[in-house]
């Protein structure tokens, strides 16, 4: 864009030359841009973050998805009966369950990204990974949650599917039908599918 910036320290500045006449040198401005500069860093961060988990958020998922180059795995995942959790222990004790499944995605899918989706639902996108492979870490994601340390039990329920790179919808449609099958057949359980070749 024409305008330099250099970095001292902590400090950013922007540089700005004067020439002075014709052979007089040069007047060298310092603008110190440190604080909007943090500023900027700071709104980049925020517009792709969910604010209770710290996990990306939905945006981010989406722009991640449109961007992807490889085969790999979408997984969705749902709070069973989340509603009784907060009528029960109250809409704190909610929030506290939300951010102890952020951390147990972040321990099992590090490879991968993971999103707050939705209230109480999160997806997860595995590039480079099987669907066979998936279903295991699926599974053992699943109980790891059952049986983690808490005061406010709960499960949930997993959708999960290869995704088609260049179809986002037919991809979230499958992983949310894969999901409801989950959640009819009893919840607190993966159900998985091969994305059908159209
Ligand atoms: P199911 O097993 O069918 O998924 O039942 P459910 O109760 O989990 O699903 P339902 O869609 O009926 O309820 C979702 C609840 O999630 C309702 C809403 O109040 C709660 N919820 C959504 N976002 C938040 C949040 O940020 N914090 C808390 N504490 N609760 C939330
Ligand atoms: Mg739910
Ligand atoms: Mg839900």
């Amino acid at each position: 864009d024409g305008i330099q910036r250099v970095s001292i320290g902590q400090q950013h500045y922007q540089i700005r030359l004067i020439p002075i006449g014709k052979h007089h040198g040069t007047i060298v401005v310092f603008t110190d841009v440190t604080e909007i500069t943090e500023a900027k860093k700071q709104m980049e961060i925020l517009a792709k973050t969910d604010q209770l988990t710290k996990l990306y958020n939905r945006r981010y998922f989406v722009d991640y998805f449109d961007q992807l180059e490889q085969e790999g795995v979408v997984m969705l995942v749902d709070i069973d009966h989340f509603k009784g959790v907060n009528d029960q222990y109250g809409h704190p004790a909610g929030d506290k369950v939300l951010c102890e499944l952020a951390q147990c995605l972040n321990d099992h899918f590090s490879d991968g990204v993971a999103c707050r989706y939705g209230g109480e639902e999160f997806a997860v996108i595995i590039e480079n990974e099987t669907l066979e492979n998936a279903r295991n870490r699926g599974e053992k994601f699943r109980a790891a949650f059952q049986y983690r340390q808490t005061d406010f039990p709960c499960t949930v329920s997993v959708g999960l599917c290869r995704y088609q790179k260049e179809d986002y919808s037919k991809t979230m449609n499958l992983v949310d039908k894969l999901l409801y099958q989950a959640k009819n057949a009893g919840r607190n359980s993966v159900v998985w599918e091969e994305m059908a070749v159209i």
